[in-house]
């Protein structure tokens, strides 16, 4: 079958991989309630029996030794610049690991970010350059065999077929699910891989082949943002010898560090305009209140559930799973968001994302809106009580 052309004939069928997929470890309700970053999981790609791209073959040196260098590289500039901030490394020695550990090691420890570290490798030695790739699917053949190479780590698994329920990485038929998955950490993806894109085409001085998104099995379970780095092309000569020396892998080493640093104080607001901001809604939610009490303008405020059943890469309002729901579709930066609109009892909700998620969108969740702008669930039940109060 042609991947470019594939059908979406069998909804329910896709629907049960979704679920076969278990995606629950993608829930917004796992998302840890602070922005700061306290655990980076570093992910040195391959390692043990797999070499990963074995280069030129000009040397004994491969993607699994390049991909280990930059990361303890990566991991010492961050522990130095941050001592605050824990460090994982899903291997620190050339042992074998599957890509389902590498997952779990970063889902168990809660971390905030996680990166892999990979190098590019391809049949001619002409293609040079750096990659940042973030979880999706990908309608160029480039970004799919990458995907297609790094997947098929798994072959070199004992019982891959069972363990990945049937998944295989170079059937183009395996890709599916990974075009159904939501992605709730895309965005915040994006920003950290932009940041690296723009340390190596500026700083590093590096060819940088820009960010791109294909469906990476190790960036697409992991429960929090996340992107994996093609370091650069270890069948091209040159790059191969820049790689393999000590100052190559610092100058992708610090890139990414100094990617790293400006994402994470971009995403850590002071705590000063963290209580501003709450400071600011908790002072609306008590005037809307005063004038309901005094012009009893009750009818007037609108509060209203909706639960949104996930962000997805393309439109589903082709897709009659969608269309039967009566979605409302908001499109933003690219990505598409469905919700279903509840009205403004919080009961209805609950019961609605509970039956949403026993029809496979294990990441729906309840979002509630005062008077067309977003508040959070717990401001809107705030509000809901002190209305009674007052009645
Ligand atoms: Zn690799």
């Amino acid at each position: 079958m042609n991947l470019y052309h594939l059908k979406l004939n069998n909804v329910n069928r896709i629907f049960f991989l979704l679920l076969l997929f278990n995606l629950s470890n993608t829930s917004i309700l796992s998302q840890t309630n602070s922005t700061n970053i306290k655990t980076i999981v570093i992910d040195p790609g391959h390692g043990g029996k797999d070499s990963g791209t074995l280069g030129t073959k000009r040397f004994k040196i491969y993607e699994k030794h390049v991909a280990l260098a930059v990361s303890l590289k990566l991991g010492n500039y961050i522990s130095e610049a941050f001592p605050d901030v824990k460090i994982i490394y899903t291997r620190d020695t050339d042992v074998f690991l599957e890509l389902n550990e590498r997952t779990e090691i970063a889902n168990k420890s809660n971390a905030d970010l996680f990166i892999s570290i990979h190098c590019d490798g391809f049949t001619n030695p002409k293609p040079s350059g750096a990659s940042v790739f973030v979880m999706g699917m990908s309608k160029l053949k480039a970004n799919m065999d990458v995907a297609m190479r790094e997947n098929s780590a798994i072959y070199l698994e004992d019982n891959y077929q069972q363990k990945y329920d049937g998944f295989d990485p170079k059937s183009a038929e395996s890709y599916i699910v990974f075009s159904l998955m939501q992605n709730t950490y895309l965005n915040q993806s994006l920003k950290i891989a932009e940041e690296v894109e723009s340390e190596f085409s500026t700083r590093a001085n590096r060819k940088s082949r820009g960010v791109k998104q294909a469906p990476f099995y190790v960036i697409s379970r992991t429960n929090m943002p996340s992107i994996l780095v093609e370091c650069g092309f270890l069948t091209n000569p040159k790059e191969e010898e820049f790689l393999h020396s000590d100052l190559g892998q610092d100058y992708i080493a610090s890139a990414i560090f100094r990617a790293f640093r400006s994402y994470k104080q971009n995403i850590e607001m002071p705590p000063n305009a963290v209580n501003e901001k709450s400071n600011d809604l908790n002072n609306t939610l008590k005037k809307e209140v005063v004038e309901l009490k005094t012009n009893k303008i009750k009818n007037d405020l609108s509060l209203l559930y909706k639960v949104q059943i996930g962000t997805f890469l393309r439109s589903m309002l082709n897709n009659p799973q969608f269309t039967d729901l009566k979605v409302e579709e908001e499109k933003i930066n690219g990505t598409f968001k469905y919700f279903v609109n509840v009205g403004s009892s919080k009961k209805e909700a609950d019961k609605l994302k509970i039956r949403l998620r026993d029809l496979g969108f294990n990441g729906a969740f309840i979002v509630a809106f005062l008077n067309g702008k977003q508040i959070s669930t717990k401001e809107a039940l705030n509000l809901q009580n002190k209305l009674k109060e007052n009645e």
